[in-house]
């Protein structure tokens, strides 16, 4: 019997000890659900920092060396989105109206949105086709090794 009760002691141990186990896990599970929605805070902040900053070095208010770089850095992958929607609409044959920047299939004769012509937003577009093909976005040769070089 002495034994029995020893092995039930033991049991009511083990038992204890995993409620506390899995109450400590629950624990963390919430410390780390709150360090998440705190580092999302903090990633939404840098981003309106990120853009805040962005303009201002835009306006010329700011001149910092490291923010000049990395705003540059921002506007070589603006420029390659635009590159690239302009290669969409090319395939799709779209232009987009001057006057409220829907995108209209080349062959209408007004804007399906506003009703404005196409007609002179097509002069528009084509000259900034050419300018576009002439001058490629550049390329960010530099993304492999890139912080080896710094
Ligand atoms: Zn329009």
């Amino acid at each position: 019997m002495a034994i029995l009760n020893k092995l039930g002691k033991k049991f009511n141990c083990l038992a204890k000890n995993a409620v506390q186990k899995s109450s400590e896990v629950m624990e963390i599970t919430k410390l780390n659900l709150n360090i998440n929605t705190e580092e999302d805070a903090l990633n939404d902040l840098f981003i309106k920092l990120g853009k805040y900053c962005f303009e201002k070095y835009t306006n010329g208010d700011i001149t910092d060396n490291t923010v000049a770089e990395l705003c540059e850095e921002v506007k070589i992958h603006q420029e390659n989105i635009s590159y690239f929607r302009e290669k969409i609409r090319e395939i799709k044959n779209q232009i987009i109206c001057a006057s409220c920047g829907k995108e209209n299939l080349k062959t209408n004769e007004v804007c399906s949105k506003c009703g404005k012509s196409l007609a002179v937003k097509d002069e528009i577009t084509d000259v900034e086709k050419n300018e576009k093909s002439e001058q490629e976005p550049e390329r960010n040769e530099n993304d492999t090794g890139a912080s080896e070089n710094q």
